[in-house]
């Protein structure tokens, strides 16, 4: 039985309570996430913590810890006890059928803001989960427009009220469907983060994202690559998806660059670049058609 929080303690104490409870369980980042959760579940600053952290948590205060205590100990992630996580600088509302935005997926983002030098490009979003990468790309260009595409009419709701909370409501559309099947092109950039992580590996991955991420978000199939394969073939058959001068970016798995990279011909696209995360991992591979790019800039690294 875990400890229930008193409405009397201090911010402190619970803060110091929650910390020791979580790193007895063997939660590595104990101390951290009891001081994160604190923080954004009370509404308090690190100011507010650090002077004034002898208030007391207040009724609600003891309930919400409590709570939220209870839900860690058992596995669950912080981004999924609040509800909502960062992405660029923004906030993001997390739902049970969206992945938790991650920093490897900032990579995407930045990558399209540097290559792309149109100035309020049409987007497409295949895939888009809770909106982030269509909203932080709207949000960084103020001109451009853009549709998120999702399988999953929850995902489409959560992105949807994310465009909105970040306001960019007016400037994307959200709907539900497969890929590119439901939209008409052209576009000017089509991103994606799809599910990548072959079928036989995710019973190895990490219990927060095995139990708390969306399967249909995480797994690409018995080599991981039905998802690039099923984007990269419609962009075969219907070229016109892509405007003029349009790329395809791509999130991949660190190990994925070549795999990925060698579907582009058959569907009559190359390789402009592979961009790799903080960590030095090859994360994004761009697209262009091959009749766009001509050969001196198609050996750019
Ligand atoms: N990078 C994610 C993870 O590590 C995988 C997300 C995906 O398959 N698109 O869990």
């Amino acid at each position: 039985m875990t400890i229930a929080f008193e409405p009397g303690l201090s911010r402190a104490t619970a803060r110091i309570r929650m910390a020791e409870e979580l790193e007895r369980t063997g939660i590595a980042e104990g101390r951290g996430d009891a001081r994160f959760l604190l923080l954004h579940l009370l509404g308090l600053t690190q100011t507010d913590l650090s002077l004034r952290g002898n208030e007391p948590i207040g009724p609600v205060g003891a309930e919400t810890l409590t709570d939220a205590l209870q839900r860690r100990l058992a596995g669950e992630p912080v981004a999924r006890i609040l509800g909502e996580w960062e992405f660029r600088g923004l906030t993001f509302a997390l739902s049970p059928e969206t992945l938790v935005p991650r920093p490897d997926t900032e990579t995407l983002v930045d990558t399209a803001l540097r290559l792309v030098a149109h100035p309020s490009p049409t987007v497409l979003d295949l895939g888009t989960g809770s909106g982030c990468i269509l909203v932080a790309l709207l949000s960084a260009w103020p001109g451009a427009r853009g549709i998120g595409i999702d399988r999953s009419q929850d995902a489409v709701a959560t992105a949807r009220r994310n465009a909105a909370a970040n306001g960019v409501a007016d400037r994307s559309l959200f709907l539900r469907g497969d890929w590119c099947e439901a939209v008409r092109g052209p576009f000017d950039l089509i991103v994606s983060n799809p599910p990548y992580i072959a079928s036989s590996v995710i019973p190895t991955l990490a219990e927060e994202v095995r139990e708390h991420d969306p399967m249909a978000g995480l797994d690409g199939g018995a080599d991981g690559l039905d998802a690039y394969r099923s984007i990269i073939g419609a962009l075969g058959t219907r070229p016109e998806l892509l405007a003029p001068g349009g790329r395809l970016m791509l999130e991949i798995g660190y190990d994925q660059a070549e795999t990925v990279g060698a579907l582009a011909p058959g569907a009559g696209l190359v390789v402009e670049g592979i961009a790799r995360d903080l960590a030095g991992h090859s994360r994004v591979v761009t697209l262009r058609p091959s009749s766009d790019v001509t050969s001196a800039c198609n050996t750019g690294a």
